[in-house]
């Protein structure tokens, strides 16, 4: 069985589904705090999924679940992840991140499981040196949600060597859109990502789309980034653990598509792909943007064999339809 951290979660519920489609058997563990019960019952109707709530803060929570099932992998996303948040209050983010994540390590020894698939971020780069970014990038973070997790990639790599436990990082880009059936999709309170933000300001007029400076060095002025696809990045972690299964080697890995967009290419894309005009305001750049951030994924192609396969436009449509049933329109 997969245990899969997080799995009520943006990421975690649609790496839920990639696993059930190919015939894993899924327990989720997740808090609920920023994950939704919502998606745990959506994610029972599609598959084979057992949920059980618990909070790896609390070790017993863990050492319960690895008592009660066999469990042959962990594919850890379990985090919180805003970087704005995590510098106004870092204590929640080594507490979460990083303490949670030394409590499953643990419990992973002590039942004797020697796989993890861990959910990490382009964020522990920090400021780029050179684009695109490939892995060997020097990684100094800015902020401390990156700091986090980076102190776990270096857990890893310790745990690894004092007892053979096995590790995947997937550094992901930014990712984007929904489960193109349109039963779970990306889903946070609050909302701070590109996407969800413009098509948000559509449906509620009290949501003026704002962009975060226009005078960056770029082209148009605007941040670049590389939106991957949150499918694609699900079939990721799949191969990703079908990759461990068969080699036991810890590894690490980029993933983004290699493509960059301005957040107002973005922005056009979801006018054209909506076929309206939206509203836009230019304020003030927001606190820790680098300009520019897309990724080398070649390893991640030549190892894993993965290829994003889905466009940004595909995204966007993705992340239209979920707003709508968001909001019943
Ligand atoms: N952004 C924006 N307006 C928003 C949300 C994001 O202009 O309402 C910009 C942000 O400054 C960044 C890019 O869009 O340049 C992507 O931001 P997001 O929060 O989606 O992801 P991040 O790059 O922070 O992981």
């Amino acid at each position: 069985m997969i245990l899969i951290t997080g799995g009520a979660g943006y990421i975690g519920s649609h790496t839920v589904v990639n696993f059930i489609n190919a015939g894993y058997e899924v327990i989720v563990f997740d808090n609920l705090s920023t994950g939704h019960i919502e998606t745990i019952e959506t994610l029972k109707q599609i598959g084979n999924v057992t949920f059980e709530k618990g909070d790896l803060k609390n070790i017993n929570d863990i050492d319960e679940v690895f008592s009660k099932y066999k469990i042959d992998a962990i594919i850890h996303f379990a985090a919180y992840s805003l970087v704005g948040e995590s510098v106004v209050n870092p204590a929640k983010y080594y507490r979460n991140n990083v303490f949670g994540t030394l409590n499953l390590l643990e419990t992973m020894v002590v039942h004797n499981v020697k796989k993890i698939v861990f959910s990490s971020t382009c964020a522990t780069y920090g400021e780029p040196k050179y684009v695109p970014i490939d892995e060997s990038h020097p990684q100094n973070p800015i902020n401390p949600y990156g700091n986090s997790k980076l102190t776990v990639e270096k857990m890893l790599g310790d745990f690894d060597t004092a007892y053979g436990l096995k590790s995947i990082i997937l550094r992901y880009f930014n990712v984007a859109g929904c489960d193109s059936q349109n039963r779970i999709g990306e889903w946070h309170e609050p909302e701070t990502h590109l996407i969800p933000n413009i098509m948000k300001s559509v449906f509620d007029k009290g949501q003026k789309f704002k962009i975060f400076g226009d005078d960056y060095n770029t082209p148009d002025g605007t941040c670049i980034r590389d939106y991957v696809n949150v499918e694609d990045l699900a079939q990721a972690h799949r191969l990703a653990y079908e990759y461990l299964c068969r080699t036991d080697k810890s590894d690490v890995f980029n993933l983004g598509t290699e493509n960059g967009n301005s957040v107002k290419q973005v922005f056009d894309e979801c006018e054209k792909a909506i076929n309206k005009s939206i509203d836009v305001e230019i304020v003030e750049r927001r606190q820790g943007d680098p300009a520019v951030l897309y990724s080398n994924s070649a390893k991640a192609e030549s190892v894993l064999g993965w290829t994003p396969k889905k466009s940004i436009r595909d995204s966007i449509n993705t992340a239209f339809e979920w707003t709508k049933k968001q909001y019943n329109v």
